[in-house]
């Protein structure tokens, strides 16, 4: 006999209206007690919700794009009855602050008796910037530390092929629009030329100085390098076979490694989607950070796949750059992470940037043909006709690489989309073994890398450290920056949590006027019991570069008057966050005065 269990949303902490981003289960699909049914993603943490039971599922109630919160039903399904389990009491939040439940301990699948090559105490798995920052703490701590990486230069995605080459154009792209309205300002330059190898030249040289930094920084701590693509032998053993040249081919040459301990660093790539050809117009962001050009030419009409951060980065280099640009974005918005009003703020000022801004709208198919590519979409915002592009880029998210290294030979759990639950010391299921960066989840940041890495040497050193940040800041680098951190006013008041907020107009800062960006504002979210600052949002000119004051804020538990009575230099974009403090407690001079009630 069997029993329809309705599968719902857990308590999933004070989220509500939580896009569903994948669904992994079909109408006629078995599925085991705790088998992942849907994925959902807050700007904070990615979850899954698994099954309760075992059996086939009979309806499914979601769709992806769908937002849900606690108690929306996803899924039914048949199951014999002396199956079921107590459902769970959350699902599984892939990131810090809730971190994922660690399974216990398995038997590693693999065991190696042969000899090992090398012998280490601390073996690092990936050169990103967890990778390298693990390894340099662990060496800096006396491990012997070998990291082991398949790439010729240390640095992962995010200097070889994510933030810091995306910068570096998007600081030219900033130099050609500051010349560009400097007319107005009363300077006129002539139309930009653009020397591609130059560009693509200047980008190289900014990676090329940081990576040979690193180098040079594993040398003077005695970190050993091997090159190659690293898998486990048992939880002691990783095999390295070794690679060679820019395409990372397999040179034959392989070494064992023998550890005591390891960091898994393996990263992300990024997600293609299946049903997309296979051609050289078609690029993922390493692609499109390549700057290729079609008949010695950049693409003139391009798409981007994905309004999150990375798509709109590359498309207002492009956009600067000449193409004509079209964005499709599944969700109702851009930018996930911060607070609508900023989002509207920049809209605002890119509204000319793009020809086709597709909001709750999807690619269907895509056709490569000699004379363009070919793409049809659906929703609500999609043309009526196919619509032809020189380029496209994909930026629909990226997939963590936990299914690529032969972690279950170790006995290393990983969850069904590839990330390594961790508990707060980083560590997984596996007591000697840690991981970090994007491969444990969301957000999929350096910056969260980082801390997590020294947070996971430090534990295997011995010491007491633990992930415990309560806020990690995101920064989208487009023209003009959006920055935010922490609780954002939005997520707070659909939760029903009682906060106030506090808003600098820029229209009020004597910098932003002289700097051209009055249409920028400062935002921070108190919590209307304790009077701290919980959140805080900027758009405008160097966003990114200000937020982490408002970070240390929160950290601190400081409040409006904490923030306001510090004397931040005059005139500073800065200032403007001490100026929201000001309004939060009725102290501000630089606005009108405030209504009497
Ligand atoms: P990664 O940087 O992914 O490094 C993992 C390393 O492991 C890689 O070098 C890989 O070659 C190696 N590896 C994997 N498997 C193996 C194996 N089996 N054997 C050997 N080596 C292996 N983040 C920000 O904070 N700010 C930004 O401005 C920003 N901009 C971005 C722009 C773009 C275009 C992209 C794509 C990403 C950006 N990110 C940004 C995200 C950031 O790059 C990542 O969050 C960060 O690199 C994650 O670090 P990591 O150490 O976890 O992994």
């Amino acid at each position: 006999m069997s029993d329809s269990v309705e599968v719902k949303v857990p308590d999933i902490g004070d989220f509500k209206d939580v896009p569903v981003i994948e669904v992994l289960v079909k109408v006629g699909d078995t599925v085991k007690a705790e088998d992942s049914l849907i994925t959902l993603e807050s700007d904070k943490a990615t979850m899954d919700v698994p099954s309760p039971v075992s059996g086939v599922v009979t309806e499914v109630k979601v769709k992806v794009g769908d937002k849900v919160a606690e108690g929306t039903l996803v899924v039914l399904i048949a199951s014999a009855a002396a199956t079921a389990i107590p459902a769970p009491a959350a699902p599984t939040a892939a990131v810090p602050p809730a971190p994922t439940p660690v399974p216990a301990p398995v038997a590693a699948a693999g065991t190696f008796a042969g000899k090992a090559d090398l012998e280490c105490e601390m073996l690092v798995l990936g050169a990103g910037p967890g990778g390298y920052s693990a390894a340099f703490r662990a060496a800096d701590l006396g491990m012997r530390t070998v990291i082991v990486e398949r790439y010729a230069t240390l640095g992962g995605v995010c200097l070889n092929v994510g933030c810091i080459p995306s910068k570096a154009l998007l600081h030219v792209a900033a130099v050609m629009e500051e010349a560009a309205h400097a007319a107005d300002l009363g300077v006129s330059f002539a139309a930009p030329k653009v020397d591609l190898d130059k560009l693509r030249a200047h980008k190289e040289k900014v990676v090329g100085k940081l990576t040979g930094g690193l180098t040079g920084m594993a040398k003077a701590r005695k970190v050993e390098t091997v090159r190659g693509y690293g898998h486990f032998l048992d939880a002691n053993h990783l095999e390295v076979e070794e690679t060679t040249g820019a395409a990372q081919d397999k040179s034959g040459g392989k070494k064992v490694i023998r550890f005591q301990k390891c960091i898994i660093a393996a990263g992300s790539a990024a997600f293609h989607l299946p049903f997309i050809p296979r051609d050289p117009r078609i690029v993922d962001s390493t692609g499109a950070l390549e700057l290729p050009t079609f008949n010695n030419a950049l693409p003139k009409k391009m798409l981007v796949i994905g309004g999150g951060i990375i798509g709109l980065e590359m498309a207002t280099v492009y956009s600067t750059l000449g193409a004509k640009v079209d964005v499709v974005e599944m969700l109702d918005g851009l930018m996930q992470g911060p607070d609508r009003d900023l989002v509207k703020a920049w809209e605002k000022q890119n509204a000319k940037r793009f020809d086709k801004l597709m909001l709750k709208t999807k690619t269907v198919a895509v056709e490569a043909k000699p004379d363009g590519l070919w793409v049809s979409f659906e929703g609500e915002q999609a043309p009526a006709e196919v619509q032809r592009y020189d380029m496209i880029l994909q930026s629909a998210g990226r997939a963590p690489n936990g299914k690529k290294i032969g972690a279950e030979q170790a006995g290393v759990a990983v969850s069904e989309r590839g990330f390594i639950p961790v508990d707060s010391q980083m560590r997984t299921n596996v007591p000697h073994i840690f991981a970090i960066g994007d491969i444990v989840g969301q957000p999929m940041l350096a910056h969260k890398a980082v801390h997590e890495a020294h947070v996971a040497a430090e534990a295997a050193a011995g010491q007491k450290s633990h992930f415990d940040a309560s806020v990690i800041p995101g920064v989208a680098y487009t023209h003009p920056e959006v920055a935010w951190v922490g609780v954002g006013e939005d997520e707070a008041k659909k939760a029903g949590r009682k906060v106030s907020s506090a808003k600098f107009p820029w229209a009020a800062s004597g910098r932003a006027i002289a700097n051209g960006a009055e249409y920028g504002f400062t935002k921070l979210v108190f919590d209307e019991e304790t009077h701290r600052v919980i959140g805080g949002g900027i758009v405008g000119p160097n966003a990114g570069d200000m937020i982490g004051e408002i970070a240390l804020a929160i950290e601190m538990g400081a409040d409006a008057v904490d923030i306001g009575k510090t004397i931040h230099p005059h005139p500073t974009l800065g200032e403007t966050i001490g100026m929201a403090a000001e309004v939060a407690h009725g102290s501000c001079t630089d606005l009108p005065p405030l209504r009497k009630r």
